[in-house]
């Protein structure tokens, strides 16, 4: 396809609550959407969920949008683009800037599937059309907070909750919620690389708590402990920020460090590299999921899809709207019996309500027009 236009809209978003983890607080944020219109007249409609004042993955809000405006963009243009070929490690030599590279790959899928009369799960091979979805508690002053706030998530519908920890806010705070859930509820934890090789032990120790897995207890480098601690505890380890590239997930299985991974399409420069990783990840009998960035209905539309692809077997972090904000950019998604229905619409399905791009505080540019 060849590109027209494209814009992007801000629009300032507040958090119904602030979500905290082991590396930051998450306040509020800005959705950074992007709109590329094809020479047909086609539309689709990508997010930059890059976090502002969070450090992760190294690519900040601010690095990533001026990536997308200053490199990404003005190449991009230039080319006659299919999204069979925009692998992450492609795009006419330049590197990294996975964020700003799925804004724009994400909005050419949206056209890719709208160009063909068909919503974006069935061009990606979906199987389910509705998904059993979970959703994070982060960490809160106090035990009996974290309890409350879990309490609420299973009474709202979740399937799953997955419990933030760190060093000093780990077994009591497991144990609390373990106890409070009962032994059936499907829990999991994620520590966003809180912890060194010298807490394997005190890890091993929360196989009592019967988690579906731990998530991405060391460092994204330290593959060495992440396979020692799936070596010596029974439960599952999982990785998220040490797999950006097909190169690290290859080497994060060859070296037995993980039973299960995370797939951020964001986090791992697109949809195209997010089909590859899932593709690579069946033929090994590996389990994966989907997660979130704290996306508006823009960036959940597209991950919703992604997470009805059959290879993604364990329940995925793309809560309803309300989750995170008073209101959504699109149309909501709504919790119903557990589950989110996966967008059947052309494309992704959605797009940003007219009453939101004409807010105020909403600021539209147009970045590129032919
Ligand atoms: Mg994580």
């Amino acid at each position: 396809m060849r590109i027209e236009r494209i814009r992007v809209a801000r629009v300032p978003l507040v958090l119904v609550s602030p979500l905290r983890t082991s590396d930051g607080a998450h306040q509020s944020r800005s959705a950074v959407l992007v709109e590329i219109t094809d020479s047909d007249g086609y539309i689709g409609w990508g997010e930059n969920v890059a976090s502002s004042g969070v450090a992760y993955v190294g690519e900040s809000a601010e690095a990533s949008y001026a990536a997308m405006t200053q490199l990404l963009i003005p190449e991009l243009v230039k080319h006659e683009v299919a999204v069979a070929d925009l692998f992450a490690d492609g795009w006419w030599g330049i590197a990294g800037q996975h964020f700003a590279k799925h804004a724009l790959e994400s909005a050419l899928w949206d056209v890719h599937a709208r160009r063909q009369e068909k919503s974006l799960a069935e061009v990606l091979g979906a199987v389910e059309t509705e998904i059993e979805v979970g959703v994070v508690v982060g960490m809160h002053d106090s035990i009996d907070d974290v309890v409350a706030e879990v309490m609420m998530r299973v009474e709202e519908g979740y399937a799953r909750v997955k419990v933030k920890i760190a060093p000093g806010h780990d077994v009591e705070v497991l144990a609390a919620v373990r106890d409070a859930v009962g032994v059936e509820y499907a829990l999991q934890t994620d520590a966003n690389g809180a912890y060194g090789a010298d807490d394997i032990d005190l890890l091993c120790s929360l196989d009592k708590f019967a988690l579906q897995f731990i998530e991405q207890p060391f460092a994204a480098d330290d593959l060495d402990s992440h396979a020692e601690l799936l070596h010596r505890s029974a439960t599952s380890v999982c990785l998220d920020e040490s797999v950006n590239t097909m190169s690290q997930l290859l080497n994060a299985l060859d070296r037995g460090a993980c039973d299960v991974v995370n797939i951020k399409p964001s986090r791992v420069g697109g949809i195209r590299d997010a089909i590859a990783m899932h593709d690579v990840l069946v033929g090994r009998g590996i389990d994966a999921w989907v997660g979130g960035m704290l996306e508006s209905g823009i960036g959940r539309a597209s991950c919703l899809a992604i997470a009805a692809m059959p290879g993604f077997t364990l329940t995925p972090d793309l809560s309803a709207s309300a989750r995170y904000f008073a209101s959504d950019i699109t149309r909501p998604f709504v919790l119903e019996d557990s589950l989110l229905r996966v967008p059947t619409g052309l494309g992704i399905g959605v797009e940003p309500l007219p009453e939101v791009l004409a807010r105020q505080d909403v600021v539209i540019e147009t970045l590129f027009q032919r």
